[in-house]
């Protein structure tokens, strides 16, 4: 295939503006699917994305299109749009010389719109605006054009106005790729260097790599050699993906697509690294800016017999989701388990659904962290405050982009969601990372009858640390059992105590079902009681479940 009739290409947008929907319509148009199936979201391929409703992984798709008698490869890359995976959407455009910049008639530019445009741009791409929904009846295209006119400085009449749902206009976006997004630029009569974006691991068939080539040709049976472990391998087969995987002959540098090396540990496949020919070594491409996880949780088996299991599944998935960072870790309270690290909230829930669903796992996560860096100062004594307006540009009459600096722990949780309810659903939101600040920070002790559980020690604000401290007393006066004394649970800052609860006393009796004077009949009960306490953690003279543990630390 002549490279320049190659187009690599990705759709972006804000969240629900229709960039699966487009793709779908993309597919159909140049006859890579079916157009009389009902295709809805078909780049969508995981479970979790079809319950959510919402894409977490970028699809690869390649497309061929006649145009004035040339045939053309459209190689399509669909992007999930939320703000925990624009890891996914940075790494998606590294293959792509264009995107389409899918924006909502009726909502107009949103948050990830702004940090999607500024991605591409960073990364010097043609971009495509492309007017979606304009079939609805509150659609206001030239609103929205002028908008994009004003943030973007993109002329109006580049807009392209479409409803993807009911494929108006669609045909004009395939024009539009083919006129404004340029070939690739590569070279095919140099030796092999294939960049490694994403990849998967299929039980049978090991590592299946997704690849874009810059330089070169592979082809089945061709030894070649990775730059980040030096090992090599041999080629067992090469193909594009229609979404589907289609095995081919060969693959020529500007395509696409994916390769299978016989690659059977998952460490082995990194993505960003540069494959290229065992005997004609190149210098590796740039690769990738390593993800930098926000959002720690801690993650043990529920049974720790299951641990290997699950060290397994771990290493999988993340070999799909490479922005997760894994680190041994151990609990008191949970057993040997490990500290995860996520790029959001939303992320950690993908993840922890994709190993449910994907792997059979059941596992306790602990509620999130955001990363401290203590500094034994006194300029702590400084007055932080929480939130920084940085500032503020008008979109248009209706609509203002405000920008602030925020401690990441505040929005970690449930900001977006109250940003959201007190907003009606009109605002959306968008981060990235500012460093760190120096703020009031205190570490909570949680105490039970005056001693420390360890398990339970947290980071918080000063100002959040009393409502905070409540909570987890709260809680965890709900999951402990009576004893047989009362229970003070308090939570402490240093000496001082900040929130407390009691647990009355209780005598579990069991020998209330013993009548006579069986005294071996007693024993054997007494006993009973004391194996099923070791199960059981001893604080001070406080005896708590693995339970009660679970409960607190556990996200919901
Ligand atoms: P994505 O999150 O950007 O991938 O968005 P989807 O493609 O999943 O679309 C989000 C929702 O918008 C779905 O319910 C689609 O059916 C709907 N949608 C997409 N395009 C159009 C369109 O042109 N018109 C209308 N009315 N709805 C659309
Ligand atoms: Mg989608």
């Amino acid at each position: 295939f002549p490279v320049e009739n190659i187009r690599n290409f990705s759709i972006v947008a804000h969240v629900d503006h229709g960039k699966s929907t487009l793709a779908d319509r993309l597919l159909e148009l140049t006859g890579t699917i079916d157009k009389t199936k009902n295709n809805k979201q078909v780049l969508d391929k995981l479970q979790v994305e079809r319950e959510r409703g919402i894409t977490v992984k970028a699809q690869t798709a390649s497309l061929f299109y006649n145009c004035e008698g040339k045939q053309y490869l459209l190689n399509l890359i669909d992007t999930p749009g939320h703000v925990d995976f624009s890891y996914e959407v940075s790494r998606s455009l590294s293959a792509c010389q264009g995107v389409l910049l899918v924006v909502d008639a009726n909502e107009g530019i949103q948050a990830q719109t702004v940090a999607n445009f500024f991605l591409a741009f960073e990364a010097q791409l043609s971009v495509i605006p492309v007017i979606n929904k304009i079939d609805l009846k509150n659609a206001d295209p030239e609103r929205v054009e002028n908008q994009i006119e004003k943030v973007f400085d993109i002329p109006s009449d580049e807009c392209i106005k479409i409803s993807a749902k009911l494929g108006t206009n669609v045909e004009s976006v395939l024009q539009a790729i083919i006129e404004r997004i340029p070939p690739p630029k590569v070279h095919r009569k140099n030796p092999l260097r294939a960049l490694v974006f994403d990849s998967t691991f299929d039980q049978y068939r090991g590592v299946i790599a997704n690849v874009a080539l810059f330089d070169g040709v592979v082809s089945k049976g061709d030894k070649i050699v990775s730059a980040h472990t030096q090992k090599t391998y041999e080629v067992n087969e090469v193909g594009v993906l229609n979404p589907n995987e289609q095995p081919t002959h060969k693959l020529y540098a500007g395509q696409v697509g994916y390769l299978i090396a016989g690659m059977k540990d998952v460490t082995e496949a990194q993505i960003g690294d540069t494959l290229c020919l065992h005997k004609q070594p190149m210098e590796p491409l740039p690769g990738f800016k390593s993800a930098k996880p926000m959002v720690f949780a801690g993650m043990y088996p529920l049974d720790q017999s299951e641990y290997n299991n699950l060290k397994s599944a771990i290493e999988k998935l993340t070999l799909n989701d490479s922005s997760v960072t894994v680190h041994r870790d151990s609990s008191l309270a949970l057993g040997a388990g490990w500290r995860l690290g996520f790029l959001g909230l939303l992320h950690m829930e993908v993840f922890n659904q994709r190993l449910e669903q994907e792997y059979n796992a059941s596992v306790i996560l602990t509620t999130p962290t955001v990363p401290y860096k203590a500094v034994l100062s006194s300029s702590k004594l400084i007055k932080a405050r929480r939130a920084v307006q940085k500032n503020m540009i008008f979109i248009d009459q209706n609509r203002v982009m405000l920008k602030y600096l925020f401690p990441l722990n505040e929005i970690v949780v449930d900001f977006y969601d109250s940003l959201k309810s007190l907003s009606s659903g009109y605002a959306s939101f968008d981060y990235e990372d500012a460093g760190y600040q120096t703020a009031e920070l205190v570490k909570m002790d949680i105490l039970l009858n005056g001693n420390t559980v360890e398990e339970l020690v947290t980071v918080v604000h000063k100002d959040k640390a009393h409502s905070i401290g409540k909570a987890i007393c709260e809680r965890l006066k709900d999951s402990l059992p009576r004893q047989l004394f009362e229970i003070a649970i308090q939570a402490a800052i240093g000496s001082k105590i900040i929130a407390r609860e009691t647990v009355k006393a209780y005598r579990k009796n069991v020998l209330a079902k013993c009548y006579g004077g069986d005294i071996t009949r007693k024993m054997k009960l007494l006993k009973r009681q004391a194996e099923g306490k070791k199960k059981l953690r001893k604080i001070g003279n406080v005896e708590v479940p693995k339970d009660a543990f679970i409960k607190v630390l556990k996200t919901q």
